[in-house]
């Protein structure tokens, strides 16, 4: 039913100098520790979603994501370790928003607008990956992004009159099944931690399935703790509510059948800074004092803007449970943020 490719159980730990600093109980769950190529939460999507493919002798997996995708990254590299072939769509990013910081940085870092160009579009971080996995990689426009379900129709068409046989994995692994993957973590913390003496679980939401799993798991297992979705896209939250209301309504037919209503769902906007995958000064920041601190390195895209939700929105007094869900490599794709380290 499931691949077994995670190193698991990736362990709970507190971090005791923050928690003391803001008077709180501050616990991670360490899903950055659950492989090395493919860490980070997708991998846990990916065991369920790769069973499926394998079930059903498909050869080729499409899945899409933005060009520094940890998703992309994680499922070419569960391909390769499957003899699958991975083709990932990933969507052209942004033009440079055009602001002092980032003039300040340009100059920093070349001397004209060709070697800037240059140095942001090097092959970077999970870009990199990708490349040496062998991935077959697809740009997208942002346009042909908004409907990628008929840019996948358009190439599975090409690739199966080719005889390849394609599974098509949707934008970061979201969909019910993948969604499993978080059910599933949510027992293996019973085994590690009392989940009914939390105040509250805090997750960085990209496309939902993260969130869904976790909520659907605990609720299934019968705790009533709360799950805290931190936005980090520019969508707005109530289109994460439906789909998440959806993965949950569609895990019944995995036998998790659990009652969520819209007001369960709780997911903030206020910390999405600019743009998708741009963090603030303050994401910057923070992420320079957990690792400069605790030694728990987050990443630009996810991490930053959800553990500096959670600080923002818990309480003093409060045990809060933070899920790290990895993103390491992009930070690399982002050094020129760091430039006064
Ligand atoms: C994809 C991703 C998330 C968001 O998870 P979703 O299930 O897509 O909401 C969080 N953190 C990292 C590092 C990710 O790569």
């Amino acid at each position: 039913m499931k691949l077994s490719f995670a190193r698991l159980p990736t362990p709970i730990e507190i971090l005791p100098r923050l928690s003391r600093r803001y008077e709180r109980e501050i616990f991670v769950k360490r899903d950055d520790l659950t492989e090395f190529i493919s860490s980070g939460n997708k991998i846990r999507k990916l065991e369920f979603l790769l069973a499926d493919a394998v079930r059903n002798r498909c050869d080729t997996v499409f899945t899409c994501g933005g060009e520094q995708s940890n998703h992309a990254r994680a499922t070419a590299h569960l391909c390769v370790k499957l003899g699958l072939k991975p083709v990932l769509f990933l969507r052209e990013s942004q033009p440079e928003q055009n602001n002092n910081l980032s003039r300040r940085i340009r100059s920093f870092f070349a001397s004209d607008e060709a070697e800037w160009k240059y140095f942001k579009e090097a092959v970077n971080g999970n870009l990199l990956i990708d490349k040496l996995l062998g991935a077959e990689i697809v740009f997208v426009s942002q346009q042909q992004y908004a409907k990628i379900d008929e840019v996948f129709e358009e190439y599975k068409e090409k690739y199966e009159s080719q005889g390849r046989k394609v599974y098509i994995i949707p934008e970061g692994g979201s969909n019910a099944l993948g969604a499993l993957g978080y059910v599933w973590a949510v027992a293996e913390m019973t085994n590690q931690i009392d989940l009914s003496q939390i105040d509250a679980i805090y997750c960085a939401v990209g496309s939902g399935g993260t969130y869904a799993g976790l909520l659907a798991g605990l609720r299934f297992l019968g705790y009533e703790t709360p799950v805290i979705g931190i936005n980090v896209t520019k969508r707005e939250a109530k289109y994460f509510v439906e789909k998440v209301l959806k993965i949950v309504d569609e895990l019944a037919e995995y036998g998790i059948r659990v009652n969520v209503k819209p007001e369960d769902i709780k997911i903030t906007d206020d910390f999405s800074g600019p743009a998708y995958a741009v963090p603030t000064e303050a994401d910057v920041e923070c992420i320079k004092i957990t690792a400069s601190t605790e030694g728990i390195v987050l990443d630009p895209v996810y991490t930053s803007k959800a553990f500096r939700g959670m600080l923002q929105t818990s309480r003093r007094g409060q045990k809060v449970l933070f899920v790290h869900t990895g993103g390491t490599f992009g930070l690399f794709a982002q050094a020129h943020r760091f430039m006064e380290l």
